[in-house]
């Protein structure tokens, strides 16, 4: 199969036509849900071009689906198992929603009648690997290449039409290695991250899978859910997060693979970054080291081994350390915070290049007083480090500059300080005071910093 990758790449993008053509831009409203007026539906389908976009999802790396504020997309890992598979199959159905499913191989290979329900049902379907090594950062490529190939043959097997395969691939256990990610884009396969958990592989309640999966959807205003058909507890939980989603103004999005007759949906490289979806969401406009990684993770009970075949139970701990991925680009540096900054002003250039205003400028006709009484400019609102102000005003009050002038040296007098860093910050950008205020947010220190 390794050998036929590019053929199966190359013939699905034509063979797909069927199954996909006609998709994009479809919309299942509730009202086209019939027997189900209360169903979210699925808002609209989304055409994606993995060639384009190699890697997917905030939780690991630059870019995302491009969602608009307030849209979902639905992904479920490691499936399909008979009994929890379908009865979360039932409940989409009931809600006429179209998700993505991650297969894995073996699974594929013992419930071949759950791939054909996938398919029968309109999903889209990716594959998780072969067996669901949670070795995939640090496997020999080869392994990690016969993995993948294993698991999409055993998923296509199922099916009469093999090229209903979509060329997406999750990573088990998300963890990524460079090699990995370098073969499948190679392959034109599109690697799928998430962009928020709901930590359903763990021994918790079906509430608190609701729980978490819509708090940490409220943080971010939208975007990929994962979550594991496998589970009990996410099949009990779906129902309620769907009418919640509803409830709250969600949208579901299907995402399907671009193919020579149905081209991507049109978007702009911007969209593909995480934007935040609007001003009522303020958790989302600070870029920040995702809690995602430990959240919670103290206080639930260690998931047992027959909790599933193939878990995603060392799904996060055993990750690579995002610190590490960051330095390598893989996750988004913070942005520049966007508080003013003190320019920089070259006080020694400005000396030597000015010319001597001329006299003339300082003579103002006596008619013209009236036109000076305005009023003085409103304050502008100091953030959380404006008592840090007087304390650096007076520090520098009446201090001296110099600027070099050939051997000697010209003394421009009373530079004042507080009024070149009206927030606080030094003029080297180090500020205690906003350390100090901050100190839950060490990766913008350390940015801040650096300058
Ligand atoms: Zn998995």
């Amino acid at each position: 199969m390794i050998g036929n990758v590019g053929l199966w790449i190359r013939s699905s993008t034509v063979l797909c036509l069927g199954l996909f053509t006609g998709l994009a831009g479809q919309s299942v409203q509730a009202a086209d849900c019939p027997g189900h007026p209360d169903a979210i539906g699925t808002e609209r389908t989304i055409v994606v071009d993995p060639r384009e976009h190699p890697r997917i999802g905030t939780m690991q790396y630059p870019e995302t689906l491009p969602l608009r504020d307030h849209e979902v997309v639905l992904t479920f890992d490691d499936g399909p198992i008979p009994r929890n598979s379908d009865q979360v199959l039932k409940t989409l159905a009931d809600n006429c929603v179209k998700a993505t499913f991650f297969l894995v191989g073996e699974q594929a290979r013992a419930n071949p009648e759950g791939v054909r329900k996938l398919a029968a049902a309109g999903h889209t379907i990716g594959t998780h690997s072969q067996t669901h090594p949670l070795t995939f950062n640090k496997m020999p490529i080869e392994q990690a290449e016969k993995q993948i190939n294993d698991g999409i043959a055993s998923a296509t097997a199922a099916l009469t039409d093999p090229t209903v395969i979509a060329p997406f691939f999750r990573v088990p256990g998300l963890l990524r290695a460079e090699g990995v990610e370098e073969y499948l884009a190679g392959q034109g396969i599109q690697v799928w991250s998430a962009d928020f958990l709901a930590d359903d592989w763990h021994r918790i309640s079906p509430a608190r899978v609701f729980d978490l999966a819509m708090k940490r959807l409220e943080a971010r205003g939208k975007g990929i859910l994962l979550l594991h058909d496998i589970q009990a507890r996410t099949a009990a939980a779906l129902p309620k997060i769907l009418q919640a989603m509803k409830a709250r103004g969600y949208k579901i999005v299907q995402v399907v693979p671009a193919t020579l007759q149905d081209p991507a949906t049109p978007t702009d490289p911007q969209d593909w970054k995480f934007n935040p979806p609007s001003e009522s969401v303020p958790i989302a406009r600070w870029p920040k080291v995702p809690e995602f990684v430990f959240a919670e993770t103290d206080t639930l009970a260690a998931p047992a081994l027959s909790d599933f075949n193939s878990p995603d139970g060392k799904l996060l701990p055993s990750s690579e350390p995002l610190a590490r991925a960051r330095n390598r680009g893989a996750v988004p540096l913070p942005q520049e915070p966007p508080w003013p900054r003190a320019p920089d002003i070259t006080v020694q250039t400005a000396a030597l290049t000015l010319p001597v205003p001329a006299e003339a400028l300082f003579t103002v006709p006596e008619d013209a007083h009236a036109a000076f009484r305005v009023t003085p400019p409103p304050r502008v609102a100091v953030a959380d480090d404006d008592e840090d102000r007087p304390k650096r005003a007076s520090r520098g009050r009446g201090s001296h500059r110099y600027a070099e002038r050939g051997r000697g040296r010209a003394r421009i007098a009373h530079v004042a300080p507080a009024r070149r860093a009206p927030h606080g910050a030094a003029p080297n950008g180090k500020s205690a005071a906003h350390a100090a205020a901050t100190p839950k947010r060490p990766v913008r220190v350390a940015a801040l910093k650096k300058r």
